[in-house]
């Protein structure tokens, strides 16, 4: 049993300490500025470290999206400064005053098993996203129900299928199933991303017997964003294989995508099938009501938590709700601008007030694709886009191919297979190898940054 405990907790990032914090908050004060620093950076705190990652505490949830929609990049281009194998940062809620309390409550928890510690790095359920707070609208109301009734009759729909697009609630209601059902049963919730993490790490660990065991001892399997395994064979036949293993045992199967099973690309038939085999149900881009509903219950939320009145019009909430196309989280990151610019200036907010504050940010969110970029940097530089996407490698169709592929990893949410593929089907290293090359020269090189200034402007203008 012990050594089972112990081989599990390869999975785990290992805790680390070699941070020094003050250190940093040093750093960020000369990087932000007084103002800043004093306003927001100054009250974080570190709650962990890992070799990979931090966890980092902030007062409340309304900071912790301002600070990662404003300073999270620099933040961990900072931190990185002192310790380059961090890759990510996360944040947990710790109220001022039981911060204490709530720090020791953590450690108590990492003392107590090494499983323990394993399963916190896999099933990262987020306690406030809960079925109380999804906003029931027409869009999203067949989802919301099945989700609620394979609670109450697990296997019933097996699998379930969730698929709509980015930012449309699909993390939120399979994380409210895991909330509800993980008293009662043996809940795993992970996305297929980390699914793969933790594959090919047991691979290189030779350690694949408990990599399954792990897996298919859950009775409830929650897997986020599977489009993921697209492409990667032997991930789909693992995945297949637990797939089978959990259904035989009857245990509840909840997926969620970006597309309905059958449009899956470079997924084996026999998995979509085996996808579409219990009940599918879509999420659909949010009607003017449910956005509403959505500005209005946050406002009530951070109105409840700051015991203070915020002062937003129903004029400006219409507005937002209209102004803000498909995505719910883009709108909550809006709403967010709003809310802090009325609260720091104090004052009721007009329509014109926030076409100001907005504008920015309207701009930003206008999709752009990769077909975009492509034609755009190719005009940028006077080449044409068949040159720029063909295999020849002289710098002067090199870079900004190179160019073209950073800023696709950048602006778009394409994973870096997909970009490779829209690249005349280059592997995802060579995107990578871009990705790597142009940042770095964005950073050295002057000329660089001007011209990548230039583009993503015309992008967004355009
Ligand atoms: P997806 O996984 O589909 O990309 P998420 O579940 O991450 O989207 O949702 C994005 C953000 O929008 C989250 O903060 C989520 O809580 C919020 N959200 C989405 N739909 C709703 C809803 N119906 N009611 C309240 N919040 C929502
Ligand atoms: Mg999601």
């Amino acid at each position: 049993m012990d050594n089972k405990i112990k081989k599990q907790n390869v999975y785990a990032s290992e805790e680390e300490k070699t941070l020094i914090w003050d250190d940093i908050q040093n750093s960020f004060k000369k990087t932000f500025g007084s103002e800043i620093y004093n306003s927001w950076l100054q009250k974080i705190t570190l709650i962990k470290e890992y070799n990979d990652y931090l966890i980092l505490g902030v007062p409340t949830r309304f900071f912790r999206d301002w600070i990662v929609s404003r300073y999270l990049d620099k933040i961990l281009e900072q931190v990185k400064s002192f310790k380059l194998s961090l890759t990510r940062i996360e944040f947990k809620i710790v109220e001022e005053n039981k911060q204490n309390q709530e720090i020791i409550k953590i450690d108590e928890l990492n003392k107590v098993t090494e499983i323990k510690d394993s399963i916190l790095n896999y099933n990262r359920l987020n306690p406030k996203l809960n079925f109380e707070n999804f906003i029931r609208g027409k869009s999203n109301d067949i989802a919301f129900s099945y989700s609620k009734k394979v609670c109450e009759h697990v296997s019933r729909y097996n699998p379930l299928y969730v698929c709509g697009g980015v930012g449309l609630g699909k993390t939120h209601l399979l994380n409210a199933i895991g909330l509800e059902l993980q008293n009662d049963n043996n809940v795993m919730f992970i996305s297929a991303e980390r699914f793969m993490y933790h594959f090919i790490k047991s691979i290189k660990k030779n350690d694949m017997v408990n990599f399954k065991d792990f897996f298919r001892k859950s009775s409830v399997f929650i897997i986020d964003d599977i489009q993921f395994i697209s492409g990667k064979e032997s991930l789909q036949e693992e995945f297949f294989h637990t797939f089978n293993s959990l259904m035989d045992k009857g245990s509840q199967i909840i997926i969620s995508s970006d597309r309905a099973p059958m449009k899956l690309d470079r997924i084996q038939d026999r998995i979509k099938s085996r996808l579409s085999g219990g009940l599918v149900v879509d999420i659909e881009s949010p009607d003017l009501e449910l956005k509403k509903n959505i500005i209005k219950r946050k406002i009530e939320d951070i109105q409840n938590q700051f015991k203070e009145n915020i002062n937003i019009s129903d004029e400006v909430i219409d507005y937002v709700a209209a102004e803000s196309k498909t995505n719910i989280r883009e709108l909550i990151g809006v709403l967010n601008r709003v809310i802090a610019f009325s609260r720091v200036h104090n004052k009721i907010l007009t329509t014109s007030d926030c076409k100001n504050i907005l504008k920015d940010v309207f701009s930003q969110i206008k999709v752009i694709t990769v077909d975009k970029i492509q034609n755009i940097v190719s005009n940028y530089f006077n080449i044409s886009l068949s040159e720029m996407l063909s295999q020849r490698r002289s710098r002067p169709l090199a870079r900004p191919r190179q160019i073209a592929m950073y800023l696709s990893k950048k602006m778009t949410t394409r994973s870096l297979p997909e970009i490779g593929r829209r690249f005349a089907n280059r592997d995802h290293t060579t995107v990578i190898h871009a990705v790597k090359t142009i940042s770095r020269l964005a950073e050295q090189d002057d000329e660089m940054k001007k011209n990548i200034n230039q583009i993503k402007s015309l992008l967004i203008d355009q």
